[in-house]
């Protein structure tokens, strides 16, 4: 090991940079100014405050010797946003970092599922990148990223402008797949995966609402590596909850799982349908042929014994199998040979650095969603994915080498009920073996306060997680954003 401590502050990256020491100390805390407030649902919410006149921590940014370098951020997103801010905090004055991204604000998938039950509005969860500019001095460019040219090392956008880089860190995150006979006007107009929070989200938060007396709700879980591992089973929960609670008799939620059994927090989902929601969740693992007719809400599939099924449904919620963007046949990232992961679909790194390992592709790195790295597609994972690329960058910008021995963790909460939740916790570190990021419980090599490093699962659902859950969700936002 190299002697990383980390600390009770999930969002920290064990880094051991300077800078980072200097961010904790001072940063997080002036990092709260752009942001305040609490929603009124309750649940902890930053929100950009306008009029307050902006920050800057140009005192805080490294002196590095770093000089005229160029890195252009594809992807304003969790990992986007965060390897962002943090090449400046790290690199300096000297590196100049353009993010490329189209839409004007983020909209946080994380919590979104909250929007189903009415407890958050969408746009509780929208962020404003503006904290990029004014405190760390990165340049926004709005667009979307359509071609890389890796001989000359430039980037076309949408509207056919170009952007030279050094390096280039791609973050796009997730495209989705026509499947089960939708189309993606099929999700936009009638069965939203609302996997990407937005106006897909709004709209199964309508259709949930419009639900009647013995309606049926069915959602679909495409085969690992998805999205958020937890995050299929933690929405039928919210659903099903809601339609308790809201006095809807005899409604179903019934989840179609391809996988074998449930992903991620066994205990506690397998808790959660068995006892909280008997009766009104019923879990089919180990489904096949899944075809779904969009406007009858007819849904059919082959169960785990081969035997095929039918459902009329009122709301379907299809999470459709997904890809990194651009891996699509044809798409930009596809034509850059980048998607080198699983059957096309992601794109394979060195986890000391996030540079892609596709021959040829030197100085271009993938973080977030996008990635094939050994952990979960996760929001605060895309976080520490970011600073582990950011602090390589770095190291390899001024003549070093990426640390040989990263460490990341990640926390997840789960809502289970609109006022209780559960937690998932881990620490990776990287196993050299076969150069992929592992969970840290091999023999307790790794120590957090003393304790041997396992993934843990909160032992029981409560309302004190559920305030826990909302403290990380703004803690992690600041993090990325402010
Ligand atoms: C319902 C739900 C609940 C979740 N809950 C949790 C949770 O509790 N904890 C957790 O850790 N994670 C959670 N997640 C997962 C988390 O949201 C994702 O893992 C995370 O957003 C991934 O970050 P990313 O930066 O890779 O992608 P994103 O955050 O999706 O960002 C990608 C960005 O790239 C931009 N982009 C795409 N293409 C281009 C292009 N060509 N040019 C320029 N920009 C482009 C997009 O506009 C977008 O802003 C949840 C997800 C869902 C759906």
């Amino acid at each position: 090991m190299n002697g990383i401590t980390m600390k009770n502050n999930p969002i920290e990256t064990g880094l051991s940079r300077r800078q980072w020491v200097g961010l904790a100390a001072g940063g997080l805390a002036t990092g709260l100014l752009p942001f305040a407030g609490w929603a009124d649902s309750g649940v902890t919410s930053l929100r950009s405050v306008k009029g307050r006149k902006p920050v800057t921590v140009a005192s805080e940014l490294a002196t590095t010797g770093i000089s005229g370098q160029r890195v252009v951020v594809v992807g304003g997103g969790m990992a986007g946003m965060t390897v962002a801010k943090y090449l400046r905090l790290w690199g300096g004055s000297g590196l100049q970092v353009t993010l490329v991204e189209p839409d004007a604000l983020y909209t946080s998938s994380i919590m979104s599922n909250l929007v189903l039950n009415g407890s958050r509005n969408i746009s509780t969860l929208q962020f404003t990148r503006d904290a990029l500019t004014t405190r760390y001095g990165v340049v926004r460019k709005a667009g979307s990223v359509v071609a890389i040219d890796r001989n000359t090392r430039t980037v076309t956008l949408s509207d056919q402008s170009t952007l030279m880089y050094d390096r280039l860190v791609l973050a796009p995150g997730v495209s989705f797949d026509d499947a089960y006979g939708l189309t993606q006007a099929d999700y936009e107009a009638r069965t939203p995966h609302a996997w990407r929070a937005g106006a897909q989200t709004t709209l199964l938060r309508q259709q949930v609402v419009a639900m009647r007396d013995k309606d049926v709700f069915v959602m679909t879980i495409p085969k690992a590596p998805y999205r958020c591992p937890p995050g299929p089973y933690e929405r039928a929960c919210v659903v099903a909850d809601h339609l308790k609670t809201t006095q809807r008799a005899g409604c179903q939620v019934i989840v179609l799982d391809e996988n074998p059994s449930i992903q991620a927090e066994r205990h506690t989902f397998e808790t959660a349908f068995g006892q909280t929601h008997a009766g009104v969740i019923r879990y089919v693992p180990g489904v096949t042929g899944i075809t779904i007719d969009p406007m009858t809400k007819v849904v059919s599939y082959v169960d785990a014994l081969g035997v095929s099924q039918v459902i009329q449904a009122r709301v379907v919620n299809p999470i459709v199998p997904h890809r990194a963007t651009g891996s699509e046949a044809g798409g930009w990232l596809a034509q850059a040979g980048l998607n080198n992961g699983t059957a096309g679909r992601w794109a394979n790194v060195n986890v000391l650095s996030y540079e892609s390992t596709a021959a040829g592709a030197v100085g271009i790195h993938v973080i977030g969603d996008a990635s094939s790295c050994g952990m979960p597609k996760a929001g605060h994972v895309a976080n520490q994915e970011a600073k582990i690329c950011a602090d390589a960058i770095v190291r390899l910008m001024t003549g070093g080498q990426p640390d040989p021995q990263p460490v990341a963790n990640s926390a997840c909460y789960s809502p289970i009920t609109a006022k209780t939740a559960s937690w998932l916790t881990a620490v990776y570190q990287y196993d050299s073996a076969d150069g992929k990021m592992k969970i840290a419980s091999n023999g307790g090599q790794l120590l957090i306060n003393g304790v041997p490093a396992v993934p843990t699962e909160a032992a029981t659902v409560s309302q004190d997680n559920f305030k826990d859950m909302g403290t990380w969700f703004t803690t992690l936002m600041r993090d990325t954003a402010a």
